[in-house]
């Protein structure tokens, strides 16, 4: 996820939330550097302030849109007037909030969002017996409760939003880690291997040469 915001007390306080709800969080402090990054990587989704230095958050948000860049973009306002909603929803916002807002608010709309770009409105992922609640963090397997680690999570969150497609170990990688964060070069196959170990061996296949990907359902 990229979180774009210039002050430093209010990012450093959604990044901390957001990273509770284990998502990855990258974090650019200007619009320029927002767009660089947006254009460079495949976010998920987009955390957008409007009021940023060397680039506002509406021309990042049209420049993206005129890309054709569709992942889902949050955008925050300071400013309550309706022509700053109309003209972020116009400019190509999925959704919007004004500061000050709940981090839990902002962690439920980022859900609903995720959940619609991946085609899919219902509040859990499931695959194989394996359940997983973005909102409470649980996951079940066959309906019995099983203790994840965070990067377990993460890792199974990535897989279970991505069902029919292979991952690649650099894609799980950017699941698991924000910018700055040193990843081990076989970090990936250990966090798979104790997802095997408490998921089923079969339920994550090794797809040769490429990645990771679900058992197909049968
Ligand atoms: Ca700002």
């Amino acid at each position: 996820m990229l979180l774009v915001e210039d002050d430093a007390l209010l990012g450093d306080g959604i990044r901390a939330g957001l990273m509770l709800a284990a998502y990855a969080v990258d974090w650019a402090r200007d619009g320029a550097t927002a767009l660089r990054s947006l254009l460079d990587h495949d976010y998920d989704a987009c955390v957008l302030d409007l009021g940023l230095p060397a680039l506002d958050g509406l021309s990042v948000l049209r420049e993206m849109r005129r890309q054709k860049r569709q992942l889902p973009i949050l955008i925050l306002t300071a400013r309550d007037t309706a022509d700053d909603k109309i003209g972020g929803l116009d400019g190509g916002a999925d959704d919007y909030l004004t500061k000050p807002f709940d981090l839990g608010e902002l962690q439920a709309r980022l859900r609903a969002l995720l959940r619609r770009a991946g085609g899919d409105a219902r509040p859990t992922l499931s695959h194989g017996g394996v359940e997983l609640d973005p909102a409470t963090k649980r996951v079940t397997r066959d309906r019995e409760e099983i203790a994840l680690t965070a990067r377990e999570y993460a890792l199974l969150l990535d897989l279970l939003s991505h069902p029919r497609h292979v991952r690649t170990r650099a894609q799980l990688e950017e699941s698991l880690y924000a910018w700055g964060e040193e990843a081990d070069s076989n970090t990936v196959e250990v966090y798979v291997h104790h997802l095997r170990k408490k998921l089923g061996a079969g339920f994550i296949q090794t797809v040769r040469g490429l990645g990771y990907q679900l058992l197909s359902p049968d």
